[in-house]
């Protein structure tokens, strides 16, 4: 496996690895056929990976051609299905409630009987396979990008952690200091319009900005040990307020089953409990919302940060056998940074490593890769602020980075890889008066989710890196 060239550049990618499948598949049926070169494999495999590509855009315009005349269709019948938002019928003005669980894996909605979840997508619209994270597929930037709408290098949280070059200060999750927090928030776009925000927990809620002052009863200060009941029915109790002082855009928080996926990995029972846990949460919330005759009114978007994947021992790198010193080491795994000292070359260092890591004699040394930053990808979206270390290495999926051996003997979870790995996705479900029901979606990175929620409160958002036309092309216009 290790050696196998067709899974180095390809595996990441999930289609490209169901392509190749497909073909040793095809051509063991067709028996008849003379046995293919390896020219002919090679064009094959590449009509094979474009013919795919096709199915899937095949499959999205089927979906978009369904879902437009089974709504026409339900014009001419009885039943009405709705193409334009559904009116209000209490609230006097939209309102949206954005709803984080730390570390929902895609596909954990699946683990359990999830009630309550999946009437919001049974009525809702959601992202079919998934919300794509943004890179490092990590809590604080992936947090603070959802209510920016910017990527890490442009909203200034690169890492959960980080040293400031220049300074030399340190930025941890506990650091609310403005100077780190760049962009505009939601909650600060909501305020800046005259509009009132709540933010029930999120990294950069307690930072002040010029528009935002955290206010005291709307602006919880972060504490893991409130019991989810509370959070959820802080929220619900600002709809007891009179209509137009509830505030129109509030943000709930959960911690679970991140917590857990860390301790246990994604496959474990103990993620099941917490996944139901949270669907209890969300049944909670609805049931509130029902009960004070809104809930078809407002707008929930649940949605999280990254997702998890199982990490074992034997999937290891070690520093030291490249030699590396560790005070160098800004943040080991699943994002390596490395800051050396002025007096070295990041390029000879990069250029050291990866002759190492490729030489075979580094234990798992394939499965990382070292970059300067300006080389990475640029998909990735990680090369734009001086706040990232010169040096980024890329883990493949499950791998870990540790300075030396420990003989450690544990097994968990991870995130922070390369966005592109299915495990990395998240959930995106969104319900309310301007969302479809039952629309699946294709999935996009979460950088659109500010333009979503400022386009749904009709309110100007700052400048962002999600695309302006993409409300659009998600909530049903207005009649
Ligand atoms: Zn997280």
């Amino acid at each position: 496996m290790e050696s196998d060239p067709l899974h180095s550049p390809a595996h990441h990618h999930p289609n490209s690895k169901t392509a190749l499948l497909s073909f040793h598949t095809d051509s063991s049926i067709t028996t008849s056929a003379a046995k293919p070169t390896f020219q002919n494999k090679v064009l094959l495999i590449s009509l094979l990976s474009t013919t795919f590509t096709a199915v899937i855009a095949a499959v999205s315009f089927a979906f978009l051609f369904l879902s437009a005349t089974s709504a026409a269709a339900g014009e001419s019948k009885t039943i009405k299905i709705t193409t334009t938002a559904r009116s209000l019928t209490k609230l006097t003005h939209p309102i949206v409630i954005l709803i984080s669980s730390d570390g929902f894996r895609f596909g954990y909605q699946f683990k359990a009987p999830t009630p309550n979840i999946h009437r919001l997508i049974n009525n809702g619209t959601s992202a079919e396979l998934g919300l794509i994270p943004v890179f490092p597929t990590l809590t604080f930037p992936n947090h603070y990008s959802i209510v920016t709408g910017l990527y890490p290098p442009h909203h200034g949280i690169i890492n959960n952690y980080f040293v400031d070059p220049i300074t030399g200060d340190k930025f941890s999750m506990a650091s609310h200091e403005p100077k780190w927090w760049l962009g505009e928030p939601l909650w600060e776009t909501v305020a800046k319009h005259g509009k009132k925000a709540a933010t029930y927990f999120w990294p950069g809620s307690e930072v002040i900005k010029p528009d935002w002052d955290c206010p005291s009863n709307y602006c919880i200060h972060y504490n893991g040990s409130i019991p989810f009941e509370e959070r959820v029915d802080t929220v619900i109790s600002y709809f007891d307020l009179p209509i137009n002082e509830i505030p129109v855009f509030m943000t709930l928080y959960f911690e679970d089953p991140d917590h857990q996926g860390h301790q246990v990995g994604p496959d474990d029972p103990e993620i099941t409990q917490a996944v139901i846990n949270i669907d209890k949460m969300i049944g909670r919330l609805i049931k509130g919302l029902e009960k004070r005759g809104v809930f078809e009114d407002v707008n929930i978007f649940m949605v999280g940060d990254h997702g998890m994947v199982g990490t074992c021992d034997k999937k290891l790198i070690f520093l030291d056998d490249l030699e590396i010193p560790s005070n160098w080491v800004q943040s080991y795994t699943p994002l390596l940074a490395i800051s050396p000292p002025p007096e070295f070359s990041p390029a000879e260092i990069v250029a050291k490593m990866n002759s190492g890591l490729q030489s075979g004699k580094v234990v798992n040394g394939k499965h990382l890769k070292v970059y300067l930053k300006e080389d990475l990808p640029k998909r990735l979206h990680y090369s734009d602020s001086y706040r990232i270390p010169p040096i980024i290495g890329l883990l493949d999926e499950g791998y870990k980075v540790e300075q030396k051996d420990s003989n450690k003997n544990e097994c968990g979870g991870a995130h922070g890889y390369d966005n592109e790995y299915f495990s990395m996705r998240t959930i995106f479900i969104a319900h309310g008066p301007q969302f479809a029901k039952g629309r699946k979606v294709p999935s996009f990175e979460n950088v659109q989710i500010y333009n979503l929620v400022t386009s749904i409160l009709d309110v100007e958002g700052a400048p962002n890196n999600g695309s302006v036309s993409f409300p659009n092309s998600v909530l049903l216009p207005h009649a």
